[in-house]
């Protein structure tokens, strides 16, 4: 008989699982708790269910982590960790101290659906979507290696893959994040970056996880959008983005985030500024400014400093909020942009 995937099923299916096993409801919960509150690996772990019932659950259902294939370390103390799958496919995910937080970026494609220029998952092409037990299951693997007390505070789906073309599988794991007997993290607490699907934008705020939404603007005209940003930019052009975030009534105290990543030359004049301005006008938002990070072979180049704070000086005079993103975890090419199974042998050797 096939064992059940304990962390591909609903709570509910679990509810199910226990009860075809003859089991009272309430072993339900326990299991779940193994899982999301003490990240256990197997079953072997449980041990408030007897020897018997431990046997019965390995013969019948699976749980397992995911295979850490590689663990590095920056040397501002950003993690990056790589998992291979079961068929063989490998992703990315990248763990961020800082302060009080510790926020882990997941991905949501084995590679991704979108050809943006800068990136470099988009080499790669699409591989597959990920299952929604690859998705939390980053986020129990690399819990289950912390130390005891250390909790991840944050989720950003900004890892490899675009999560708005996988979105019923991200809002099953999403669920798993913000129910109290999954991680129970709060849903300001996680956030979803998407390059701009227009029709699952609107799908995901009418849907059943209220998780902050970051949108990869990058561009202010449509001319350099399509340039860089190819293939959502033709399917979704800035004119329907924009209204699309305009027309929709945001949940109190909630803000739409336009991350922007800089490029020299290329989209960090101040006329940029300006359209910036124009572009989101009537929209409660704030900008996230990205200092580009290279990769070997990248064809664009990081915006100067100074720039980068005249461009953002520029915003914060018209009342926009901006932030420019620390950039982590470089020299194991685990910031924005840099994550690729490809990338892997040539980020090993810059660290060795
Ligand atoms: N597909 C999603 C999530 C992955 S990309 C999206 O587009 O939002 C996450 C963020 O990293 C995006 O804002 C993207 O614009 C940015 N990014 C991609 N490549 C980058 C690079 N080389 N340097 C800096 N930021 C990059």
């Amino acid at each position: 008989m096939k064992k059940t995937k304990l962390l591909a099923l609903s709570f509910q299916k679990v509810e199910e699982f226990v009860a075809l096993l003859g089991w009272k409801p309430y072993r339900a919960k326990q299991i779940l708790s193994w899982i999301y509150e003490r990240h256990a690996a197997c079953f072997e772990e449980m041990t408030d269910l007897s020897k018997a019932d431990r046997l019965l659950l390995d013969a019948r259902a699976e749980l397992r982590h995911l295979e850490v294939i590689t663990r590095l370390r920056s040397v501002d103390g950003t993690e990056k960790f790589l998992f291979g799958l079961e068929d063989g496919r490998q992703i990315e995910s990248v763990l961020i101290p800082d302060e009080e937080r510790l926020t882990l970026c997941i991905s949501s494609q084995a590679g991704c659906t979108l050809d943006c220029t800068f990136c470099l998952t988009a080499q790669e092409g699409l591989k597959r979507n990920l299952k929604s037990d690859e998705i939390i299951n980053q986020v129990l693997t690399i819990q289950g290696l912390l130390p005891v007390g250390k909790r991840v505070t944050n989720i950003v789906l900004m890892g490899m893959g675009e999560p708005l073309a996988n979105l019923p599988q991200v809002t099953e794991a999403i669920i798993k994040m913000i129910s109290p007997i999954g991680l129970g993290l709060s849903p300001r607490r996680v956030t979803i970056s998407t390059a701009g699907l227009v029709p699952q934008i609107l799908a995901l705020w009418q849907g059943p996880v209220p998780v902050n939404l970051s949108i990869s603007l990058n561009a202010t005209t449509n001319a350099l959008r399509d340039q860089i940003m190819p293939k959502v930019n033709r399917l979704y052009p800035l004119e329907k983005l924009m209204s699309a975030c305009r027309s929709f009534p945001l949940p109190a105290r909630r803000r739409i985030t336009f991350e922007y990543v800089l490029f020299s030359g290329i989209n960090d004049s101040l006329e940029d500024a300006g359209r910036l301005v124009q572009l989101t006008k009537g929209i409660r938002c704030k900008i996230n400014l990205i200092p580009y990070n290279p990769y070997p072979g990248s064809p664009y180049r990081r915006t100067p400093d100074d720039q980068m704070i005249l461009f953002q000086n520029f915003l914060l005079k018209a009342r926009l909020i901006t932030t420019i993103r620390k950039s982590r975890g470089g020299d194991i090419l685990a910031a924005c942009g840099q994550l690729s199974s490809l990338s892997h042998d040539q980020s090993c050797a810059s660290t060795n």
